[in-house]
């Protein structure tokens, strides 16, 4: 690498904190560190041209679980586990309003709705009957029933008489909410390289090794926030999980608003302005859907297509817009990894598909563990 005097004086020498990953949650560590030691150097590192896992690509639902996806986590965790859970994404949620402002990340609480497929039948039945037990276990949390049973007004098709209506759910524009974080970083006198990919880290006697594409230097702390990609890094067991989204040109009248859900989360769909944004279908393939490269399937873009034209829009003339994948963390247990990995290293990963909420918690917490 042919870096100069200046530029390894100014941005390779005497650094106090790397943060690997601009998403989410490595932004959001970069400013926790600059509000503990003011007067440090903070690199942040990406590997993208812009942050490139998830948090510029996602749906930009502020949620907390839907109804079927709290009854699903139930079976898998235990009642403690998932409302602690729900409470971070809750709390993660208010630190984000907080620290950008509802303007900044366009904020707009129309409130959420789970719909069922007409086939789907049992899970209906599941959640009309698990929703008062759910609605008890969470008023603690929320001082009032979360869910409730709707009449679906959109005229939707193919779905079941019942909506779950959730009013604490709301939308946020995802585009402005990472900008608003960037600008914040950059005013913070936080340096961020991108395409700039770390491969490999050593925690020596005098801070950290780190080798990045071509080039290394010495940091005093290293910190991982690297979701999907952490696998390899951090011997973590991080499975990354690709989502495919599509969107639609802006359809005239259209009278959609709000966040939804469908079959037990695989499927959601939002407006953003007159258009209807929509993912999902990583159950139709989740082997194939295992990975770190973006991209799209057609099994899985059919789908989409399918149930846009008969669930979502099913009396309504559209066009496809534009298409696009994005890579959530993914593992066995719900919880992200906030951890030290060796004495100087640490990792904040494993966000899932909720890591909007609980992103800015997380970022917090990594940095606070240094
Ligand atoms: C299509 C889609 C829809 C979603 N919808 C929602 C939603 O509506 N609501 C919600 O709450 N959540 C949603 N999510 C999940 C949410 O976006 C993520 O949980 C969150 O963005 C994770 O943030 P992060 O900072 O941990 O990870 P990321 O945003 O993935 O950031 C990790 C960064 O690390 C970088 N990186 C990785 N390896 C290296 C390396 N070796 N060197 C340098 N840089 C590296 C990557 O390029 C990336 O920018 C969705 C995700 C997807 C993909």
């Amino acid at each position: 690498m042919n870096l100069s005097y200046w530029e390894l004086k100014n941005w390779f020498t005497n650094v106090d904190y790397t943060v690997v990953g601009s998403g989410i949650v490595g932004l959001h560590t970069a400013l926790r560190l600059r509000e503990r030691f003011p007067q440090s150097k903070i690199l942040v590192l990406e590997k993208g041209m812009l942050p490139e896992g998830a948090s510029t690509k996602n749906a930009g639902f502020a949620c907390f679980g839907s109804l079927s996806e709290i009854i699903d986590d139930l079976k898998s965790h235990s009642e403690e586990e998932v409302i602690q859970l729900i409470q971070k994404r809750w709390q993660g949620l208010q630190l984000l309003r907080k620290n950008l402002g509802d303007q900044a990340i366009d904020f707009k609480p129309y409130g959420g709705y789970e719909l069922f497929l007409k086939e789907d039948e049992s899970t209906y039945n599941e959640c009309l009957q698990k929703m008062p037990f759910i609605n008890d276990i969470l008023k603690p949390l929320f001082k009032t029933e979360v869910f409730e049973k709707n009449v679906d007004r959109f005229g939707f098709g193919n779905i079941q008489e019942y909506t779950i209506f959730n009013p604490f759910e709301a939308q946020i524009d995802t585009g402005n909410m990472m900008q608003a974080l960037l600008k914040e970083v950059h005013a913070q006198n936080i340096l961020i390289l991108n395409n700039q990919t770390v491969n490999g880290f050593h925690d020596g006697p005098n801070g950290v090794e780190i080798s990045v594409n071509d080039y290394g230097f010495t940091t005093q702390k290293l910190l991982f926030a690297t979701n999907g990609f952490a696998g390899e890094l951090t011997k973590h067991a991080v499975k990354p999980a690709r989502a495919q989204v599509l969107i639609t040109e802006p359809i005239p009248n259209l009278d959609i608003k709000g966040t939804f859900h469908l079959d037990k989360g695989y499927y959601y769909f939002r407006n953003i302005g007159d258009r209807i944004l929509f993912g999902g279908g990583r159950n139709l393939d989740f082997e194939g859907e295992t990975t770190t490269e973006f991209g799209q399937t057609q099994r899985i873009q059919n789908k989409l297509e399918e149930l846009l034209s008969t669930v979502i829009l099913p009396n309504q003339e559209y066009t496809i817009a534009h298409r696009w994948s994005g890579i959530m963390g993914l593992g066995s247990h719900k919880k992200p990894i906030v951890e030290q990995l060796s004495e100087n290293v640490y990792c904040g990963v494993r966000l899932g598909g909720m890591g909007v909420a609980i992103g800015s918690l997380i970022g917090q917490e990594l940095a606070d563990l240094v």
